[in-house]
């Protein structure tokens, strides 16, 4: 299994960081250590001072797949969570300044806390669902997809390109604005259209 993650995928988001709007999806992967289920919590690790949370729609793969066409690519995934792509930002800052790739910033153990998935089928319209993060019980992030730049079908066609694409597969689909620091003590809850999915204690 592996975890394929879209960064810079909502203009918002990009704004609040400062990065320029990509020609293509950009992607990178997490490692399935990353993975963080069953509501466990997140114990801050020790080799970064600013750790911060992004929410995000993820995809469940169904099967196998290469070269995607966009117009097939919703055959592809059948389940729809919601999860949190831990970030080192300090680790990853120094990484982008001296253009080197982003791995310790965004694959470490735990990085990707995950809710359990359910049928894609409850949504009506993927290009129309609504995600949201509580930091502590305030609403700090809310995202809908008709907001993305790469909607899931393209960020599909074009990973698939690169890599096979198996059953089990998950793909992180990129944060919208708000993204900021955890700290020890932290709950972060993860709620897809109003629905708590996720829930992240911060120790
Ligand atoms: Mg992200």
């Amino acid at each position: 299994m592996k975890i394929i993650c879209i960064g810079r995928n909502y203009h918002a988001h990009i704004k609040e960081l400062g990065n320029a709007v990509p020609a293509e999806p950009v992607f990178f992967f997490k490692p399935d250590t990353a993975l963080l289920t069953r509501n466990r919590p997140f114990y801050y690790p020790e080799f970064s001072s600013d750790i911060h949370y992004e929410i995000e729609l993820v995809l469940k793969i169904c099967k196998v797949g290469k070269n995607i066409q966009t117009r097939f690519a919703h055959t592809y995934y059948d389940k729809i969570g919601v999860g949190i792509d831990f970030t080192a930002r300090d680790i990853q800052d120094r990484a982008k300044k001296a253009g080197l790739p982003w791995f310790t910033a965004k694959g470490f153990d735990q990085s990707a806390p995950m809710s359990n998935f359910v049928p894609k089928s409850d949504f009506p319209d993927p290009k129309d669902i609504n995600f949201s993060l509580r930091l502590n019980g305030e609403s700090v992030q809310q995202g809908n997809t008709s907001l993305m730049i790469y909607p899931f079908d393209e960020i599909i066609a074009h990973a698939s390109r690169f890599v096979t694409l198996r059953t089990g597969d998950m793909i992180f689909t990129g944060t919208p604005a708000g993204v900021g620091p955890v700290r020890i003590g932290d709950v972060l809850e993860g709620y897809i259209e109003g629905e708590k999915m996720l829930n992240c204690a911060v120790k």
